[in-house]
């Protein structure tokens, strides 16, 4: 390591302790902070986060990168650390430290105000919230636009760098124009397919049981990780030897609670794998948003959704509960688990209408960027939308506009990559066959060979390189939507037999 580079240290190691608190607040609030605590944390945070910019911004760093920045003599790693600071260095930069400090604080109470809204099948009280978070992103992304660059192409690029509504506006357009009829068709054959008994009674102590081991057999490793509940899944991390994952679990739906794990066991997986080099710097973590979506994705739909996974474990499902499964052979359980059923609900969505809903929220989000909306319209937009993609209209606002949480976070800009995931993996998996009989690893109840060609070919390089880079890398070939669409075709030919 260089000597210039040794100095560095110090700093990664403040903006590590400060990253690492903030997510540990942030984990706590989504499982386990009492509700009234929100407005009091909300101040700890503000300073949290404050210090976290100030130690980013600092210009004895500031001077130290910009000599890092023309040193040949570093290593990959080290380069990609150094482009990494920059990149957070200089988009600060240009927010002003009061606006990032109010910032801060709004979205710690914006998630609580939010909630309270679902709860209460109430837009009206959150739309005044919404309407601060969205002008705080667009001053932001106006402070980082480069000449003429849209608004919504600078939040864009935050969470995946390299797409563009451009390229954004051809992936979906590709999709509407074969997942849409391949729905229609699907849906007139949906009454053939029974799935009745996954909407019995199945004990939560039961589920938890099964759900552990589901983590453990798909490779989750409790003495690197935990497991809690939380009203939204998710997965969060400290470093590769810290990784959390929640589930939630339903008394009547227990495939909610299974595919929960498994998705999010995805990420977690894509965590622990992240090289010991790379963790607790700025790139020990996944290379973007939709590069982890592509992880859990693959985890939960390809692999887990597919009969040669459930094989070896499906006798062990049925003995946790022989009175709901005892009569239901495999292969009418993974025609139930792959039913297709066009809904109001993201996240309990089906893998072929999953994209239509990202769809929807990524127009509604350009609408919301680039031309100025009228705010209090937002409710029947959406509806508007579900009705025309899905052919189902939300009866009130918590079935509808205000189901996820993302805009309260102000997260705009994040949703595509949950669709740009699923292509991701689909493109993945293609060349994953190539080199190693899927199938016949997912039969031999022992699935870590999978896990490791994730981890040899995606998961160790945390962010040293781009998600499309990666995918480059490691299939040969750039980004394109037609694996992920071929794919949907076959298997939704197949399990509906069309
Ligand atoms: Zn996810």
């Amino acid at each position: 390591m260089s000597e210039l580079f040794e100095q560095l240290k110090p700093h990664l190691d403040k903006i590590n302790a400060y990253s690492s608190a903030l997510t540990l607040f942030s984990w706590d609030s989504e499982t386990c902070a009492p509700k009234d605590s929100s407005e009091y944390t909300s101040r700890v945070v503000g300073e949290l986060s404050s210090e976290q910019f100030k130690a980013n911004t600092d210009p004895l760093l500031k001077e130290l990168l910009v000599k890092l920045k023309g040193d040949d003599s570093l290593s990959v790693n080290e380069k990609a650390i150094v482009r990494n600071l920059w990149k957070t260095l200089e988009d600060m930069e240009k927010i002003p430290p009061d606006e990032y400090r109010e910032y801060a604080e709004l979205q710690a109470v914006a998630a609580q105000i939010w909630q309270k809204a679902k709860r209460e099948d109430d837009y009206a009280s959150f739309s005044p919230t919404l309407e601060k978070i969205i002008s705080y992103n667009k001053k932001f992304a106006g402070y980082k636009a480069k000449d003429g660059q849209k608004l919504y192409d600078v939040l864009l690029d935050e969470y995946e760098e390299g797409f563009s509504v451009e390229l954004l506006d051809e992936f979906f357009s590709r999709l509407k124009e074969e997942i849409v009829p391949l729905l229609k068709k699907v849906v007139e054959k949906n009454s053939e397919i029974d799935d009745s008994f996954l909407h019995q009674n199945y004990d939560i102590n039961k589920q938890k049981e099964f759900n552990r081991f589901l983590a453990e057999y798909i490779g989750f490793d409790f003495d690197r990780g935990v497991m809690a509940e939380s009203e939204h899944p998710f997965t969060t991390n400290l470093h590769n030897h810290d990784v959390r994952i929640t589930t939630h679990y339903y008394e009547n739906m227990p495939e909610s609670a299974i595919f929960s794990t498994i998705h999010e066991g995805g990420h977690a997986l894509y965590e622990f794998g992240v090289a010991d080099e790379l963790t607790q710097t700025p790139v020990g973590t996944g290379a973007s948003m939709g590069m982890h979506e592509s992880q859990s994705r693959f985890m939960e739909n390809v692999i887990g959704r597919s009969e040669a996974f459930w094989e070896p474990i499906y006798e062990k499902l049925v003995s946790f509960f022989p009175k709901q499964l005892k009569e239901v052979p495999l292969e009418d359980f993974i025609k139930a688990i792959n039913k297709v059923q066009p809904d109001l609900i993201r996240t309990e969505a089906d893998e072929l209408t999953y994209s239509l809903h990202i769809l929807i929220r990524y127009e509604l989000e350009k609408q919301i960027m680039e031309e100025d909306i009228d705010l209090s319209e937002l409710p029947k937009l959406w509806a508007d939308k579900y009705e025309e993609y899905l052919g189902v209209r939300p009866k009130n606002e918590t079935e509808g506009v205000l189901q996820d949480v993302h805009w309260a976070q102000g997260m705009f800009g994040y949703f595509p990559s949950y669709a740009l995931g699923n292509a991701f993996a689909a493109q993945i998996y293609e060349h994953m066959k190539k080199k190693l009989d899927v199938d016949a690893v997912l039969r031999s109840g022992d699935i870590s060979p999978i896990v490791k060609y994730l981890g040899e070919n995606i998961h160790r390089y945390g962010m040293v390189k781009k998600s499309r880079e990666l995918l480059k890398d490691t299939t040969g070939e750039d980004f394109t939507a037609e694996y992920y669409i071929q794919y949907l075709k076959d298997k939704f030919t197949r399990i509906y037999d069309l």
